[in-house]
């Protein structure tokens, strides 16, 4: 008879007794608020089943199309599937919206004219929408196009400026751009409740300003979504959360009708809109993967929490903090050496199931002026809904955690990352008892 104990698993994946049991003693504590996550992806599976069945989504929504992709069956009805689970007049979801940036960049250029400003009331938008909206020059930028651009940071502690969001806000502000996420900033990341005040804000000084929410890593993390709570567009991309890990690639706009047929004529072309654009086959597996998404989101989350929570212990700073509320998947820790986030990031690879025999090295990435460091074994290129790490090599030598497509997986890739801090004794046998 083989030996089928747990521990004797783990320890055959390579994770030392001192590790496990570490791991299983911080577990024990998080059981109440596994039942809560638990509770929000049954909340949100019946929420993406009941708009499944109520837009009738058959075998033959699976067939693909190609050329002009006139009459997509699939293609129409997951549109459809979106807008009614997250309770929007409409939806364009594509494929041939490579990604979040470019979703966010559709969002903006097609609901903005020449003379419209743009308003961030949160500080700072994510990196890659410097170049869209021009804070950085860009060719193609909404400034080069005469839209002009405005922010109003948040006060210390993260809250909202209050005063001066209504100062900024004048007969030009057309939209306001609100990101749900921290991304890789260190500002806390936004409730939706929360969300749905400034919205309120906002939309009382000024009823017809279109609000945009970013909704990139926040799908499915609550019950409620930023639509909910007056957005009238919110935008992601496939390969985070509602892709589920399956879509190969595609971003989504939910919202107004009037703003996604813009978007969709922008996409494609004026006249053209939502009419074409094949599918190519991918329908399946962006159906499939919004069916799982709401599971895969809180395998995620549990992964951001137990992290969180192991390395509290260990006394390293991290971002949220192990018993903080969620608002998207993203997890920081702070390992203020260069080994030891080097060690955790090659623990993530170790325990991938793909790649797994690859040793992640530090590189000069464009746009960087640190060297990163990168650990992914992903079945899709680049998924951040899959287990996925990376740091750059500068103070406090930071390593942004985020997905996990199944909670075990996730839980043995951070066991696996104390595993390799531990054999590079930066973790010490007296601080795992
Ligand atoms: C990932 C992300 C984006 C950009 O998405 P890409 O797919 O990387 O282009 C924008 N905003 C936030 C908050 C994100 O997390």
């Amino acid at each position: 008879m083989g030996n089928f104990d747990m521990d004797e698993m783990y320890r055959s994946r390579g994770i030392s007794k001192e590790v496990y049991t570490f791991g299983e003693r911080i577990l024990e504590e998080l059981a109440p608020r596994f039942a809560e996550i638990d509770a929000t992806a049954e909340y949100n599976q019946l929420k993406v089943i009941g708009a499944m069945q109520e837009n009738r989504v058959s075998a033959e929504c699976f067939n693909q199309s190609s050329g002009y992709g006139y009459n997509d069956l699939g293609r129409d009805t997951l549109e459809a599937v979106y807008a009614s689970c997250f309770h929007a007049e409409a939806a364009l979801v594509r494929p041939q919206i490579t990604c979040g940036t470019h979703a966010l960049a559709l969002a903006l250029m097609s609901n903005l004219r020449p003379g419209d400003e743009l308003l961030s009331p949160v500080g700072k938008p994510y990196d890659t929408l410097e170049e869209v909206i021009g804070i950085r020059p860009s060719k193609g930028s909404l400034a080069e196009y005469g839209i002009t651009y405005r922010q109003v940071d948040l006060l210390e502690g993260g809250a909202f400026d209050y005063e001066g969001i209504r100062a900024a806000i004048h007969e030009k502000t057309k939209m306001v751009t609100i990101q749900r996420s921290k991304g890789y900033q260190t500002r806390p990341s936004f409730g939706v409740e929360q969300i749905g005040e400034l919205i309120a804000f906002v939309k009382r000084i000024k009823p017809d300003v279109i609000v945009m929410v970013d909704n990139c890593y926040g799908e499915f993390v609550e019950r409620m979504e930023p639509i909910d709570v007056g957005a009238d567009m919110m935008v992601g991309s496939l390969i985070k959360n509602p892709g589920g890990g399956l879509a190969p690639i595609g971003g989504y706009i939910v919202g107004t009708k009037e703003c996604v047929e813009n978007a969709a004529y922008r996409l494609t072309s004026p006249g053209l809109g939502k009419e074409v654009g094949a599918s190519l086959g991918v329908m399946q597996s962006f159906f499939q993967g919004f069916f799982l998404s709401p599971t895969v989101v809180s395998s995620a989350l549990k992964g951001a929490i137990f992290a969180a929570n192991i390395y509290e212990r260990l006394g390293y700073h991290v971002v949220p903090n192990g018993s903080e509320d969620r608002h998207d998947i993203i997890q920081a820790i702070e390992f203020l050496s260069a080994e030891g986030l080097c060690a955790f990031c090659e623990g993530i690879q170790a325990a991938a199931p793909v790649d797994s025999y690859v040793t992640p090295e530090p590189w000069d990435m464009p746009g960087y002026d640190s060297q990163v460091i990168m650990a992914a074994g992903a079945f899709v290129q680049g998924s951040s809904i899959e287990l996925s790490a990376d740091g750059p090599l500068r103070p406090p030598y930071a390593a942004y955690f985020q997905g996990g497509l199944t909670w075990y997986h996730a839980k043995l890739g951070i066991l696996m990352s104390l595993q390799k801090l531990y054999e590079a004794n930066l973790v010490k046998d007296s601080q795992l008892c």
